[in-house]
């Protein structure tokens, strides 16, 4: 698709919409000549060139891409509208769309009935999630995994519950036998189970923590802010995901979902969703200034949030209609860099300069420089992620680092003299489908880099 034309489009159509309202004088004070525009918008056009090429797949350090170009088209033209979704009185249509596309994503996780709603982050898409599990579960802790998000630790402490975190195996997933022991201290009412951590891409063990719910009377909430979408290639194939941990997301107390990480979306978007539609009752409030129109179902009030961006759920709606939810969808936008990061592990693994530091989950590779010392490998990375950022555009590469402690080195098999405790690796994210085509080349260029780094 011509991203400009349909960008025109946009403005076309809901200016012709505008026109059905009727002429009207517009004032001047907030008009602009071209001249004095053109001028501020080549400042801002020469500013926007201090960044890093997130499009690209030389950028294969954190994770961050453009917009689907769908999304861009979607956004643009419902904020010029701009409807705010907290009523439907703020705009029907992006309401009524943040629906379909929540009820969409409800379905994905196995949802036969939900609550839920999109936020403009994972992290406050988190922190409600938590809030219901307060008020489900009063007076009890929360815990996840030591390698969860930080944002879940910042959470509790805003909400005035005690965490809990639990240490993780030698693959970066929580242990079930350390969240037992804590578990039968009545502590905790609610386990947060990361579907995909941040820094290494490791997946929970959600089927197996399900046992628990019972047994403790605990909650169990995901967070799927990076990995939800991959419950869409969670088949168990060469190229998908296992199908254990993402079916039992199904029978979890509520699941995070970040559109704008994989859903393709700008920022400004994720989602939140409960299993138990009952627990819109913890939202209740009243106020003068907002009132509903109507009996159907305001967003406003199932949110802790006031406005929020109906271009967001229009941007989303647009890119479902046109790649939607199922494995040919949005599936199929997965799995490139599934297969991008299991090739990288294999010439990682057959290079003499380089090591993958464990099997990939997802779509994130972390890999380390082969050094005596940790100190060395630490040194070597950051050389190798400065040098990367420093070569001419056409040359660069892109990687970011990781800290890892002496224990979770030799917990898979580096071995490493540890004359210093901590230490960073290399880590890439390869959540472009481009980077299937490009990962050869990746690796020769970081194999380069860390020669010269040694
Ligand atoms: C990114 C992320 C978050 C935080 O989401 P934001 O949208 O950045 O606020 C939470 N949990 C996980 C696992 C994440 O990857």
């Amino acid at each position: 698709m011509d991203l400009r034309h349909w960008l025109s489009s946009a403005a076309d159509e809901i200016g012709a919409w505008q026109r059905e309202f009727g002429d009207f004088e517009r004032h001047p004070a907030p008009a602009v000549t071209d001249g004095d525009f053109a001028e501020a918008f080549a400042e801002l056009a020469g500013r926007l060139r201090d960044n890093y090429p997130f499009f690209h797949p030389r950028y294969a350090a954190q994770m961050l891409k453009p917009p689907h170009p769908a999304a861009v088209v979607g956004y643009l033209a419902a904020m010029l509208v701009n409807p705010n979704n907290h009523a439907l009185d703020g705009g029907p249509a992006t309401a009524r769309m943040e629906r379909e596309v929540v009820a969409a994503l409800a379905s994905m996780f196995g949802y036969t009935e939900h609550l839920g709603h999109l936020t403009t982050s994972g992290t406050v898409a988190n922190l409600e999630a938590l809030f219901v599990a307060r008020e489900t579960h009063p007076g009890r802790g929360v815990a996840y995994s030591e390698d969860a998000h930080y944002t879940h630790g910042r959470m509790c402490h805003l909400l005035g519950v005690p965490s809990f975190p639990v240490a993780t195996d030698g693959a970066g997933r929580m242990d079930l036998q350390a969240l037992e022991t804590l578990l039968r201290t009545g502590r905790v009412g609610t386990v947060v189970m990361t579907a995909g951590t941040t820094g290494l891409g490791a997946i929970d063990p959600i089927d197996q923590a399900l046992g628990f719910r019972e047994r403790h009377d605990v909650r169990v909430h995901v967070d799927g802010a990076y990995g939800g979408f991959f419950t869409l290639i969670a088949d168990d194939s060469a190229d998908g995901v296992p199908a254990a941990p993402f079916r039992a997301i199904a029978s979890c107390d509520s699941v995070v979902v970040d559109p704008h990480k994989h859903g393709l979306q700008p920022y400004g978007c994720g989602a939140v969703l409960f299993r138990d539609p009952a627990v819109g009752r913890f939202y209740k409030h009243d106020s003068p200034y907002t009132y509903f129109t109507s009996e159907e179902l305001h967003l406003g009030e199932i949110s802790l949030e006031c406005s929020r961006a109906g271009a967001s759920a229009a941007a989303l709606w647009l890119t479902l209609r046109v790649l939607p939810l199922d494995p040919g969808g949005l599936g199929a936008v997965l799995r490139p860099g599934r297969r991008a990061v299991l090739r990288w592990t294999e010439l990682l693994a057959g290079s003499e300069v380089l090591a993958p530091y464990q099997s990939p989950e997802l779509d994130i590779v972390s890999y380390l420089p082969r050094a005596a010392r940790l100190s060395e490998m630490d040194r070597m990375s950051v050389r190798m992620m400065e040098a990367g950022m420093a070569a001419p555009p056409a040359e660069a590469v892109f990687l970011a680092t990781y800290g890892v402690g002496a224990a979770a080195l030799a917990a898979r098999g580096h071995r490493l003299t540890a004359d210093v405790p901590t230490g960073r690796i290399l880590r890439s994210v390869l959540m472009k489908p481009e980077s299937e085509a490009w990962v050869e080349t990746l690796h020769a260029e970081v194999e380069k880099l860390a020669v010269a780094a040694g």
